[in-house]
Formats: C-alpha cells, sequence, structure tokens
C-alpha cells in the first residue's frame, strides 16, 4: 500500500506557492525599481520617469488603476499628471480626494469607494515627498480582496519614493539650470562659461591643444533697448545669440557674459581660426533683423584670446579677451582685435595717465588755446575754437586725442569740460571787449553733452560770464548723436532753448544717416580735415566735399572747413562756397596771449582801412 497523503506536505507546497510567488513579486519590484533608479540617474525626461513609476506600480499591483497626481502650477488644485488604467477612472474624484489625503497627512491612506455595486474598490494613496514636504501623490484603485493590504502599501510607498527621488533631482538639476543659464537667450551665463573655461583649458589627461575665446560686443545694443522697449530689446538678444550660434559648429560653446556682450569658447581652434569665426559672427549681426515690424541694424566687436592648454589660467584668458574687445570697441563698429601682451602694459600706462589727468586737473597743468575760425569771403575771424592742452611735467605735451578719450571713458571729462566750458566762455567775455561779436567754439564730448546736469551747466555758464546764447557754439560729432538719437533730440533741443548754436564736427568721419541729421537742430557743420586735405588734388574727394556744401546750404547750415592747410585748398574752398574755414594757413591754435595780439592786430587794421 501506498503511504497515506501527508497532509502537512500538501500544506507546505500551498505555503510554498504563496512564497514563492510573493518572491516573484519581490524580484520584479526590485527589478522595476532598478530600472527606474538607473533612469533617474541618466538624467531621463521628468514625465518618462513619471510614467514608468505609475506602470510600474500598475503592473505590480495586478493591474490597477494608478495615478500621479501633483499640484497644478500656480494654483491650489491637484491634477493627475501620469496616469495608467482606464482613463475615465484615473482621474475620478475619489482618487484625487485620497492623493490630496495623503498629501495633508503625510501617512499612506486608504479608503473604500462601494459606488458601484457590482465590484466594490479600495483606494490607497501615499505622499510624494521632496526635500521634507509633500509634494505629491500616487494613488491606486484596487479591486477589494485582491493580494494583502500591507504588501500593497509597501509595493505604493516604495514607487512613491522613486517618484520623489525624480521629482527631486528634476528640481535639483532645474535650479542648477536656472543658475547657470541666461533666461533670456537660454545660453549658458558667464558663471557656466568661465567653469567650462577651465575645464577646457586645465587639461587632465588630455592632450595639448589651443583654445580660443571671442568676447562679442553688441554696438547700440542699449540705444535699441531703450528706444524699442524691453521686450524688443530681448527678442534682438534672443535673436542675436541665434544668429552667433548659426555660425558655430555644435561642440562650440556660446554663452551671454553681460548685459550686451556674448562668449565663445573654441576648443583646438587658435587665433586665425578664432578670427575667422570672429568675422562670420560680425557679419551675420550685421544683417538687419526685424524685430516688432521694424529694421533694426546692428554691428558688433569681437576680442579674441587665444592659449594653449594647461599653460593658463581662465580668468587671464577672459581678461585678455575683455582687452582686445574694449580695443576693438574704441576702434569702431564691426572691429576685430586680437589680444596681444602689449595691451596688458598699455592698460597699466592708461591707468597710470588718469592718475596724472587727476592731479593734473586739481593742479591746472591744463589749458586751453584757441584757433580762429576765418570768414572765406572777407578774411576775417569771426570766432575761435577752444581746445584743451595739457602740459605733464614729466611727459611734456599729451595729445587731446590721448587724454580726452580717457577721460570720457571715465567720466572725469564732466569735470574737465565743465572747467573748459567755463574758461573758455570766462575768455570770450573779456575779448568781446576787445572785438565786439566775436564767437565761441567748444568741443563737447558724448558723456558731458548727454550728462542729465549739462544743459542747466551751460546755463549757469552763460549767466555766469554775461555771454549771450547765440555767442556760443557747441561742437558735438555725429557718433553722439547717432549712439541714442531720441535722447540727443531731447537735450539739443533744450539746449537750443538757451539760445546757443549747435554744430557737428569732423562731418563725414561718422555714419550719420541724413534723415536723422535733417531732425537735429544744428546751425554748422564742420567738414573734416581729410575732405580738405583731398579737395584740392583729387577730383573724388573734391566733388565730396562739394555735396557736402551743398547739402549744408540746403539745410541753411554754416559751413566750415577744417585743416586748411595751403593756398590752394583755400582757394578751392572759396570757390565752392565754403562759409568759414580753420587750418594752420589761416592761423594756429594758439596761447590767449598771443589771441590778444591777434586780434589786436585785427582790430588796428580794421581802423586803418576805415581811415
Ligand atoms: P577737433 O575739434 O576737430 O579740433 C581740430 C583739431 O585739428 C585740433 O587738434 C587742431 O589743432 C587741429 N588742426 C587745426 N588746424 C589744422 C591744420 O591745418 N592741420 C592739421 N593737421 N591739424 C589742424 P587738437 O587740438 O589736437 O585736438 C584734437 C581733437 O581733440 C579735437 O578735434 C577734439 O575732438 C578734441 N578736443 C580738443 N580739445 C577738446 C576739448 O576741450 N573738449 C573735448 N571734448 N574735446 C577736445
Ligand atoms: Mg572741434
Ligand atoms: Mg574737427
Amino acid at each position: 500500500m501506498g503511504e497515506p497523503p501527508d497532509d502537512s506536505a500538501a500544506v507546505s507546497a500551498d505555503e510554498r506557492l504563496r512564497l514563492v510567488n510573493a518572491l516573484d513579486a519581490r524580484q520584479r519590484l526590485l527589478e522595476t525599481m532598478l530600472s527606474i533608479q538607473r533612469s533617474i540617474a541618466m538624467k531621463q525626461p521628468l514625465q518618462d520617469l513619471l510614467d514608468a513609476v505609475t506602470s510600474g506600480t500598475a503592473s505590480l499591483l495586478d493591474r490597477a488603476t494608478v495615478a500621479l497626481v501633483l499640484p497644478v502650477p500656480g494654483s491650489e488644485c491637484l491634477a493627475p499628471v501620469s496616469t495608467r488604467g482606464p482613463a475615465n477612472r484615473a482621474d475620478n474624484p475619489f482618487i484625487l480626494d485620497a492623493a490630496a489625503e495623503a498629501i495633508t497627512s503625510h501617512r499612506i491612506v486608504s479608503r473604500i469607494d462601494e459606488s458601484d455595486p457590482n465590484q466594490t474598490k479600495t483606494i490607497i494613496a501615499a505622499p510624494i515627498v521632496v526635500r521634507g514636504v509633500a509634494a505629491g501623490g500616487l494613488a491606486a484603485e484596487i479591486a477589494t480582496g485582491q493580494g494583502s493590504d500591507v504588501d500593497q502599501h509597501q509595493v505604493l510607498a516604495a514607487f512613491a519614493q522613486q517618484a520623489s527621488l525624480a521629482l527631486t533631482e528634476a528640481r535639483v538639476s532645474e535650479a542648477i539650470h536656472k543658475a547657470q543659464h541666461d533666461a533670456i537667450t537660454g545660453l549658458p551665463n558667464r558663471g557656466l562659461f568661465l567653469e567650462r573655461l577651465n575645464q577646457s583649458i586645465s587639461t587632465g589627461n588630455k592632450r595639448l591643444t589651443d583654445v580660443t575665446i571671442l568676447l562679442v560686443d553688441i554696438h547700440r545694443f542699449k540705444a535699441v533697448n531703450d528706444s524699442l522697449g524691453h521686450k524688443a530689446g530681448d527678442a534682438v538678444l534672443s535673436a542675436v545669440a541665434e544668429r552667433i550660434r548659426s555660425t558655430l559648429r555644435s561642440s562650440d560653446l556660446t554663452a551671454r557674459v553681460g548685459g550686451d556682450e556674448f562668449g565663445v569658447l573654441l576648443e583646438g581652434a587658435g587665433t586665425q581660426a578664432g578670427t575667422r569665426i570672429a568675422r562670420s559672427i560680425v557679419d551675420a549681426i550685421r544683417q538687419p533683423l526685424r524685430i516688432s515690424g521694424r529694421s533694426v541694424y546692428l554691428s558688433a566687436c569681437v576680442g579674441v584670446a587665444s592659449c594653449r592648454t594647461s599653460s593658463a589660467e581662465s580668468g587671464d584668458l577672459f581678461n585678455s579677451a575683455d582687452l582686445a574687445m574694449n580695443r576693438a570697441i574704441s576702434a569702431g563698429p564691426g572691429r576685430i582685435e586680437v589680444f596681444q601682451p602689449h595691451m596688458h602694459a598699455e592698460i597699466l600706462e592708461r591707468i597710470n595717465l588718469l592718475d596724472d589727468l587727476q592731479v593734473a586737473l586739481a593742479r591746472t597743468q591744463l589749458r586751453l588755446q584757441y584757433q580762429p575760425l576765418v570768414d572765406l569771403a572777407t578774411g576775417e575771424p569771426v570766432g575761435v575754437e577752444a581746445l584743451a592742452r595739457w602740459r605733464h611735467p614729466q611727459r611734456g605735451d599729451v595729445a587731446p586725442s590721448t587724454f580726452i578719450p580717457l577721460a570720457e571713458e571715465t567720466g572725469l571729462i564732466l569735470d574737465l569740460g565743465l572747467w573748459i566750458l567755463r574758461e573758455g566762455c570766462r575768455q570770450i567775455a573779456e575779448w568781446r571787449q576787445l572785438v565786439p561779436g566775436i564767437r565761441l567754439n567748444i568741443n563737447v564730448s558724448a558723456r558731458q553733452a548727454m550728462d542729465p546736469r549739462f544743459v542747466e551747466r551751460v546755463e549757469a555758464t552763460l549767466a555766469e560770464t554775461q555771454l549771450p546764447g547765440p555767442m556760443l557754439t557747441l561742437e558735438l560729432t555725429e557718433s553722439m548723436l547717432m549712439g541714442d538719437p531720441e535722447r540727443a533730440m531731447v537735450q539739443l533741443r533744450q539746449l537750443k532753448n538757451l539760445g546757443v548754436k549747435l554744430s557737428i564736427d569732423d562731418f563725414g568721419t561718422g555714419y550719420s544717416s541724413l534723415s536723422y541729421l535733417r531732425q537735429f537742430p544744428v546751425d554748422q557743420l564742420k567738414i573734416d580735415r581729410t575732405f580738405i586735405t583731398g579737395a584740392a588734388s583729387s577730383k573724388d574727394e573734391l566733388a565730396v566735399t562739394k555735396t557736402v556744401m551743398d547739402l549744408g546750404r540746403t539745410l541753411r547750415l554754416e559751413t566750415v572747413a577744417e585743416g586748411i592747410e595751403d593756398a590752394q585748398q583755400l582757394d578751392v574752398l572759396r570757390t565752392i562756397g565754403c562759409d568759414l574755414g580753420q587750418g594752420f594757413l589761416l592761423a594756429r591754435p594758439m596761447d590767449p596771449g598771443a589771441v590778444h595780439e591777434y586780434f589786436d592786430r585785427l582790430m588796428s587794421d580794421r581802423q586803418r582801412t576805415a581811415e
């Protein structure tokens, strides 16, 4: 006879099956968790991670309906962001309510839904905690009686934890991304640019190579921003960022390193390649942009600096490119400058010179010379132009073309300019006793002209020296007016209200648009010396000079020829009808004593002819 059936063996087989099933479920749970964790580590998109959480939960809870619920940004409401199971069930109010309760109570909740008479459902929900705060909920709807409660709660809690990891990771990455990127263009910011530059330069085990950076300055961006508004300004920046990116390989890094400055990092490229790329960036930015229904014309200047990896510090390379960029900006729109070591020495020299200029202003090493402006028809002076002079105790005479731009850059021009204005007006008021009707021309720099206090300072100086407004002519340059035409217009109108005259100096060397020029309330055009030099010898230059004279006449402006050096030039200018002339042939700039003698001689000549 066979052995009697072993009851205990049958129980243990059942038990074993249950155990195997449980082990199998645990194994699947572990595998799913691991796979989600790998995806988090690989920075997969957040939505994919949350979908993996809900589908994992559904599969381990015997195809339950699952919803992952988060607050709708900017509101108190909750909404499912990932669901598994029939759509009409996943966002039913029972599930959302359970999730809300899990969030507020910070624990797993369980509810019975008896709304369907055929099938009672159990809804369980677990909070998703991000940095200690319940930020969402994971809820599942299961047919009541299926599986053990304890196991279900454990599974749900485990998946809620995965969701929490994914969300924490995403928020940290988002915060890091935000801190390292510019919100307007989406480009890396200065901090990230420097960090990447550092990585490129420090070789580690990489082989030696060249690294080049370009710093791109957008010329006139401030004017565009001020005149078209900030929204258009933002659109301009984004468009510029796109244009820069379009000229580069995808491996090159573009960043917004300042308000209107962009940085480009080129690995494995030297100065030559860098300069070539800089040229294509300048060309790309020069193409007109269409913003808010208007054409916007921009230009850029680029500073280029290169080094061998491991031979430099990232900060040094950035500073070098910055120096080169500032040189390019001074040289004019569209310029590209490559950093040279002597630029550092020159900067030091400029800093010293600036210190000295400050001393000069206090110790009156500065003085004014005056150069007559002569009526070309009569040969008689109608006024003088004041020209600043600086005699340095060690360096000797420093040219105004050196110290004026320096003073302009640092703001020292405001004090210097005020001194020139006062001294010039005081002097001319004195000479007017000798030669009634004699006028004064004063050069005004951009920063000074646009200074909000400038108009009242001119007004006060005229009052102090009792000089009538029309006796003073302020010389401005085209570029200073075109830098911010709207603002210039307001300022010029206020100056005109004081009765003073306005002149455009060095006319022809800038890039004025004639339509703007007509709108500015100017009285005088001073044609730059370069045209006058060529007028006597070259037909083309003569034609240009003549055109400018005609333009001046059409706009009813007084025309002045600068830098007349020989009789032939004088003849030509007289023939084409230029009103006034200035130049070494007629009179050199003179110290006040010499001007006094010049006027004395003039008055005696006049008296002699009258007798
Ligand atoms: P600018 O206003 O165009 O002044 C005319 C310049 O041409 C002066 O140079 C003058 O000495 C020079 N010049 C006059 N006639 C002749 C000539 O026949 N041949 C040649 N080769 N040159 C001639 P300077 O004094 O060196 O001034 C250079 C520039 O510096 C001025 O150009 C002006 O832009 C600026 N500057 C001079 N004084 C002042 C000032 O007080 N304030 C400001 N903001 N700028 C000033
Ligand atoms: Mg001048
Ligand atoms: Mg001039």
